[in-house]
């Protein structure tokens, strides 16, 4: 039996009426990676070493291998990744539910606050006036915070200074909202994590992995082009690699959108 949303789907993208939109930036060593104050054991860098390239070590093929911390480039959070996350069944790479990894998306655009003050953070305030213009916030989709932070240099982006680094991000108080009254499927945002820069000073420090994992939901970060979606109506696709036992993955999101 054919099955007519799906049929017109595949036919509208190939009219191109539903676009394909890459939210994913390129991985590779100049891919910038968190930092964590000296006291704590670093994640490294991605790095790529040739496996053969048409030569006397493969000489019809080409491969690589590569390494990198789990939560390098564009990535995924899963509940396993926090302490506050550690007990779940279905918490980690290979565990969570596949019907998880594909959601509709709202878009929150606070690029213009954000460019205005590094340290910007998101409300409930914002965030219900938001609804008041696009819809409410459904359970089971995801909140994307689109703060333009991917269109800065890579010094910029991750914008350190003495008292660490200064990037937006979610209050505490955005995170209890949307974990406790939205009920939403996970946070992703186009800063290095889905925290703000000065979290580690909230109470509790980190909130969005502290609640979002905490409540079993999922945080994508580093993401990109989220000023070429619409508040409300793209599909998600964000499927992490199937690590036995991982905490997140570097992985390709898209968007699919009108
Ligand atoms: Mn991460």
């Amino acid at each position: 039996m054919t099955n007519t949303t799906l049929t017109q789907l595949v036919s509208e993208m190939a009219q191109g009426s539903i676009r394909v939109v890459d939210l994913t930036v390129p991985l590779s060593e100049d891919t910038p990676v968190i930092g964590l104050p000296e006291e704590f054991a670093q994640s490294p860098a991605f790095k790529m070493e040739q496996i053969s390239q048409f030569d006397d070590k493969g000489p019809a093929w080409y491969w690589n291998s590569f390494s990198c911390g789990e939560h390098t480039g564009t990535h995924f959070d899963a509940p396993g990744h926090w302490i506050t996350g550690k007990g779940y069944a279905d918490g980690c790479t290979d565990t969570i539910p596949p019907e998880k990894l594909v959601a509709p998306a709202n878009v929150v655009d606070v690029s213009a606050e954000a460019a205005e003050n590094p340290d910007y953070l998101l409300t409930s305030a914002k965030l219900k006036e938001w609804e008041a213009e696009h819809g409410r916030i459904e359970p089971g989709t995801w909140l994307l915070m689109r703060t333009d932070w991917s269109k800065r240099s890579p010094e910029d982006f991750l914008n350190y200074a003495e008292d660490g680094p200064h990037t937006p991000g979610p209050s505490v108080e955005c995170m209890e909202f949307l974990a406790n009254e939205r009920d939403i499927l996970g946070f992703g945002v186009e800063t290095v994590g889905t925290d703000a820069g000065q979290a580690f000073a909230f109470d509790p420090a980190f909130p969005a992995h502290q609640l979002m994992h905490g409540n079993n939901k999922l945080g994508l970060a580093s993401l990109t082009n989220l000023d070429k979606l619409p508040p409300k109506g793209a599909v998600i696709v964000a499927a992490p690699l199937k690590i036995v036992n991982g905490s997140g993955s570097p992985l390709r999101v898209i968007a699919l959108t009108s």
